[in-house]
């Protein structure tokens, strides 16, 4: 196929666009869609701070490399989970690309902030006797919502793909959770005082368009998988829907966009929720105290429990 902008050779080629792009053209198109994006959602604009959740990954490192080329004023944020080797390989990536784009990257890590006795995610996951990534996406949360409030920033932006969002989205439709549901918006604005707008401009390209941008661009991420995720349902579901989309190209954009539409008016009642504030940290909660204190108080107990009757 031929690049549809010079004729050249095409490198990408998009089926469900009909089009394909040299290595060059597809750099422009990528960035001038993640424009579109940020505009039309009105995510932000060139006066904003915005804080860059990344993972050492692909999706994150491509956007803050986009944001940074148009011109936005970014830090990274990455969040040491203390998962071992994996944690460690994914932190230098990060530490990597931001001394590449000359870029200031934050790093909070979770065994100093949170834990004790170097406890990571590993550990709270024993201690709570549960999978790790439910307790590791609640962290994830929390800390990503606490340094954009203590840092002063706007925004905060995560590079979830489509790919991402349409499992997300399968997940809680087939479990029917409400709550998540009116969550899943590419825009979530602030509803306390403590929480920054939070915004995903990478929700229309799939994992293949983000990587082709990554591997073009000469980006080095992490390549290899949290070692917990393996057997997690959201890669039941990306398979699936993976299945879905080569027999029907464009089934996962019309799946998602078709939700957002009809969830305007779930995704503006819950902006509407009145939120306290945790009596213990003092975070935005409807409870009196958040669900991050409880889990990681419930699991530091368990923790010193299991280590007195050693
Ligand atoms: S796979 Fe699970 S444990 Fe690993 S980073 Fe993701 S949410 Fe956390
Ligand atoms: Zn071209
Ligand atoms: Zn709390």
């Amino acid at each position: 196929m031929r690049c549809l902008k010079c004729r050249d050779k095409a490198s990408v080629e998009m089926r469900r666009h009909n089009a394909a792009y040299c290595a060059p053209h597809y750099v422009d198109f990528f960035r001038s869609h993640v424009l579109r994006n940020i505009k039309s959602k009105k995510m932000f604009g060139h006066s904003e701070k915005i804080l860059v959740a990344v993972s050492g990954g692909k999706d994150s490192l491509g956007l803050w490399d986009v944001l940074t080329h148009l011109g936005y004023k970014t830090t990274g944020l990455y969040i040491d989970l203390g998962i071992g080797e994996y944690s460690v390989r994914s932190r230098e990536k990060s530490e990597a690309f931001a001394d590449s784009i000359g870029g200031k990257l934050v790093v909070k890590d979770v065994r100093e902030a949170y834990g004790e006795d170097e406890m990571g995610i590993t550990e709270l996951s024993k201690a709570l006797r549960r999978a790790p990534c439910s307790g590791c996406g609640l962290t994830k949360r929390y800390v990503t919502n606490q340094v954009a409030h203590e840092l002063g920033f706007d925004v905060l932006a995560t590079g979830h793909n489509l790919d991402d969002e349409t499992a997300t989205l399968m997940g809680n439709v087939l479990h029917w959770q409400m709550g998540y549901l009116a969550r899943q918006s590419p825009v979530l604005e602030s509803t306390h005082v403590r929480l920054a707008r939070k915004v995903k401009p990478l929700y229309t390209f799939t994992e293949r368009e983000s990587l082709s941008y990554v591997l073009i661009r000469g980006i080095d991420y992490i390549e290899e998988e949290c070692p917990n995720a393996h057997g997690a349902l959201s890669i039941l579901y990306k398979e699936a829907l993976n299945t879905i989309e080569n027999q029907s190209p464009g089934a996962k954009s019309s799946f998602l966009m078709g939700f957002l539409d009809r969830a305007k008016p779930l995704i503006e009642a819950a902006e509407d929720v009145e939120l306290a504030e945790c009596i213990q940290c003092g975070e935005p909660t409807t409870a009196e105290l958040c669900a991050f204190c409880r889990m990681w108080d419930r699991a530091k107990s368990a923790r010193r429990l299991n280590r007195g009757k050693i």
